[in-house]
């Protein structure tokens, strides 16, 4: 298990207890080491003060990252852990933080706050690891269980259900009964916390690889910040094409889709308007004309107020617009690499894929034709056919030329470019010349 820590961190542990304190690795990394899985980071607790560690590694190697709640952050060569003092924690007013902490003597006392038996494990330097809530034995039967009670925990820190909800989907663990029953009784204290905090926990529940069974368990807590998913769960689609509901297809496509963030979302977000567009035919049969358009528009709300980032709200809903588009002829290939460029084009592969994985039995046939779609895109920009305006024989300044100017040139060039596409006229400067006075002439 030492052997497991990386010589660096070792080193920190090391250069403290030379100074005469007491350190250990806690958290998700011992949860993460016992269960030979690469830890996101390193936190270490101590009984050496911020300002100790600051002398025992010069102020140049370290950051004061949270002074009041006792943390500096340690820097070495290649790596970094977060050193906080042993503490316990006072009060809570917020349903996020501690009002006060207050600095303890030993391990013991700061294993108390944590949230998770799994993730209340110390490991100290020579090997000895601290389990007094049952952690290791939780770790084995795969269960988040939550150390004290419950509902005092959760009263305190709600974020914690959430982050209870993405061990579930990352860890593919399952959560304790009396844990489960205090999440869903406080989960409207999630109201309270910040969409910043709520969005780093979310992207990662849907991209955790247990994100279908806690999609499917767990919308009611999910709905308290985006209560646009209540109308998907349990709508049936009355579809041959589908033989799950709107939020158990969700599920499943996420689940199905490229381990990629961008691909998760979408898949997560691609039918929120689903039961908005429903239309059921007088054979009972039902349709959704348009989801797409007005699903990228509710996903753009959505995302907004989860505070994403302008690129990341871009690229999603430009793929939930088009996620069901057809896709028949090279013409159609070229088109989309036009409008979306080749990185979305791709993810847009990735996305039918995943919407195709989540439906009835006989879709899955129609993966092979999205092979065939990828191998014939990849044909296209390798061999340098013409699918944008870049490539086009002409540009602004050929128009000028002929008298075809501003707005006018952008519809002529994009009018060039489809007839390119469409195999009606020859990528050459003269035959785009004859076809642009043509479209001058026709007005
Ligand atoms: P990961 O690093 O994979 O996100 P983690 O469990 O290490 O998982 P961190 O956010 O790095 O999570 O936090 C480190 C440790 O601090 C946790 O394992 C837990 O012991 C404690 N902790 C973090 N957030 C809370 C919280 N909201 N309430 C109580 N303890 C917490
Ligand atoms: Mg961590």
């Amino acid at each position: 298990m030492i052997d497991r820590i990386p010589f660096e961190i070792k080193n920190i542990m090391h250069k403290i207890r030379n100074e005469g304190f007491t350190s250990y690795l806690v958290g998700g990394c011992v949860r993460d080491l016992l269960m030979d899985r690469e830890p996101n980071d390193f936190d270490i607790a101590s009984n050496a003060m911020p300002d100790d560690i600051i002398r025992i590694f010069g102020s140049e190697n370290t950051c004061p990252t949270g002074i009041k709640y006792g943390t500096v952050t340690v820097f070495t060569e290649s790596m970094q852990a977060e050193i906080t003092r042993y503490r316990c924690d006072g009060e809570y007013s917020d349903f996020r933080t501690p009002d006060e902490v207050t600095f303890v003597d030993d391990i013991h006392a700061d294993l108390v706050r944590r949230d998770f038996t799994i993730n209340a494990l110390a490991l100290g330097i020579d090997g000895e690891i601290i389990d007094d809530f049952g952690g290791i034995e939780h770790i084995r039967s795969k269960t988040i269980s939550c150390v004290g009670e419950p509902c005092k925990r959760f009263s305190e820190d709600a974020l914690r259900i959430l982050r209870a909800v993405r061990f579930a989907s990352e860890l593919d663990f399952e959560i304790a009964p009396e844990t489960n029953a205090a999440m869903l009784a406080l989960k409207d204290n999630l109201k309270k916390i910040s969409a910043e905090r709520i969005n780093k926990e979310f992207v990662r529940i849907v991209c955790g690889r247990n994100s279908r069974r806690v999609l499917s368990r767990y919308s009611d807590i999910l709905a308290v910040f985006i209560p646009e998913i209540k109308k998907s769960v349990g709508f049936e689609q009355y579809s041959p094409y589908h033989k799950y509901t709107v939020w158990e297809h969700t599920a499943k496509a996420v689940s199905k889709a490229a381990d990629k963030p961008l691909v998760k979302l979408t898949m997560f977000f691609h039918d929120i308007s689903k039961p908005d567009s429903f239309y059921l035919d007088e054979t009972g049969r039902g349709h959704f004309k348009g989801h797409g358009k007005v699903g990228a528009a509710a996903a753009k709300e959505i995302m907004k107020r989860l505070k994403f980032d302008n690129k990341t709200i871009s690229d999603v809903t430009t793929l939930i617009y088009f996620h069901s588009e057809d896709i028949e002829s090279d013409a159609d290939i070229k088109k989309l690499l036009s409008k979306l460029g080749e990185e979305l084009f791709f993810a847009l592969l990735d996305v039918k894929r995943a919407d195709n994985s989540a439906k009835n039995d006989f879709v899955l046939e129609e993966l092979s034709e999205i092979d065939e779609i990828e191998k014939n895109a990849r044909h296209i920009i390798t061999s340098g056919e013409c699918y944008s305006l870049r490539q086009l024989a002409v540009n602004g300044n050929d128009l000028a030329e002929i008298g075809i100017t501003g707005r006018n040139a952008g519809v002529t060039l994009d009018t060039l470019l489809n007839l390119v596409i469409e195999g009606k006229t020859e990528n050459t400067r003269s035959e785009l010349i004859s076809a642009a006075l043509e479209i001058l002439r026709k007005g």
